[in-house]
């Protein structure tokens, strides 16, 4: 089944379209990316399996054409991959927001729309860009069917005692204030395919997922079902990211806001925007300059790394404690896929637990790798997150069931 892959952002479309032989069989057909949508110098990229890539600089004023300019080119002689429209079976959307509507991914109808669009309150950035990004593949395929894949499915399985914060009942009724989680698609598929390459029973498994990118996430996965996880209400929650500053103190929104006097709107975009990595070294968001930095001795970025390390400790022991212990340990991510030092640092803190950690093999890892010794009580292993894959095969098996 060809499926096309979307991930719509508010001035964005990712996307790739997959041709899914079966589950775990699929060739990559294509890829690309439109940005700057609504902005005079959009900029398109296609890159076609085997063909020369195409890049284009043009004012792209909405989604809508947007995703005509990416469904033109699959099917333009010479660079295109298909030979028409016909040939797209399905199409997949990550969600990010679904809250306590949806704990799978869903063939999208009125109903689901009407729920995604609900939805929009929690993640304001966006969920209102997804919507978009539906209407627009229905505008040009009108008969393919669509299936939304939600960021926060797979969390859906937390006990209420993780669920719930400390504040009047009443807003988790009125306003749906709970713990949503984030990256669930990833936190799902490294979980079961760490478990695969670490030999171990998924439905009688302890596993600590930590997904570590821009925005980071750790989730504690017991027997294949989300416990625990770090994201909360909105990615804001959980250990300090790239620009996001983070779990804090909550008294000190309303004393900087007072201070400084700040609006909620900017006093939300402090702490998504300018905190995190960026806010405390004052330089960059990004692990490669902040890397750079230490290396020339600038101290806070050093400190950044502290924090970063400390905030993952911390988490997989409180994760460890809750589960009464964990068989694994996955990192993924742009960071954890490619940071072997802090691997190793976060690694080393458990050798008390009986992990041992393969020193070789974290610094040569080809693909998914397990970073610990054989006779390690606590394996690691680095797996290469895919959520476009999970959002094809959840797309490929809803589409087909609901043509039987
Ligand atoms: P996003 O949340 O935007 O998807 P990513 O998962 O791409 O983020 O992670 C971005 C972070 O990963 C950045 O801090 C970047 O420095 C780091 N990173 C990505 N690729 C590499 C690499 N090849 N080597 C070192 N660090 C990397």
């Amino acid at each position: 089944m060809i499926v096309l892959v979307i991930n719509c952002g508010s001035s964005s479309i990712k996307y790739q379209l997959l041709d899914m032989k079966s589950e775990d069989a699929y060739e990559l057909l294509a890829k690309g990316i439109v940005e700057k949508i609504g902005l005079p110098d959009g900029h398109f990229k296609y890159t076609p399996t085997g063909k020369d890539k195409v890049e284009m600089t043009l004012p792209i004023p909405d989604h809508k054409v947007g995703m005509q300019i990416v469904l033109e080119e699959l099917v333009k002689p010479g660079t295109g991959v298909l030979e028409s429209f016909d040939d797209i079976e399905a199409v997949g959307h990550r969600i990010v927001q679904g809250a306590d509507y949806f704990s799978g991914s869903a063939l999208i109808d009125e109903d689901v729309l009407k729920k995604i669009e609900i939805c929009c309150d929690f993640a304001p950035l966006h969920n209102p860009a997804h919507l978009l990004g539906i209407s627009a593949v229905s505008n040009v395929l009108p008969d393919v069917p669509q299936v939304a894949v939600f960021d926060t499915a797979f969390h859906q399985t937390m006990p209420a005692f993780n669920y719930m914060y400390g504040l009047p009942y009443k807003y988790y009724e009125q306003y749906h204030i709970r713990k949503y989680g984030a990256h669930g698609t990833s936190h799902q598929y490294v979980s079961q395919k760490g478990a695969e390459l670490a030999g171990i029973d998924l439905e009688n498994s302890k596993i600590i997922t930590c997904h570590l990118g821009n925005g980071s996430s750790i989730s504690a996965v017991q027997n294949g079902k989300v416990l625990d996880t770090s994201m909360g209400f909105t990615p804001l929650a959980g250990m300090i990211m790239g620009t996001r500053c983070g779990s804090i103190d909550p008294n000190i929104v309303p004393y900087i806001m007072k201070k400084e006097g700040l609006s909620p709107d900017e006093m939300t975009a402090l702490m998504n925007k300018k905190s995190g990595f960026l806010g405390v070294s004052g330089s960059s968001s990004d692990v490669r300059d902040l890397n750079a930095r230490v290396e020339q001795g600038d101290q806070r970025a050093k400190l950044v790394f502290k924090i970063f390390t400390y905030d993952i400790i911390k988490l997989i022991g409180s994760y460890i404690a809750e589960m009464q212990g964990v068989d694994l340990i996955v990192f993924t991510a742009g960071i954890g896929e490619n940071n072997a030092r802090l691997r190793r640092r976060v690694s080393e803190n458990f050798a008390y637990m009986g992990l041992k950690f393969d020193y070789d093999a974290n610094v040569a890892i080809d693909g998914d790798t397990i970073i610990s010794l054989p006779d390690s009580k606590i394996k690691v292993a680095v797996i290469c997150t895919n959520e476009e894959l999970m959002i094809a095969r959840d797309t490929m098996r809803i589409v087909q069931n609901a043509q039987e």
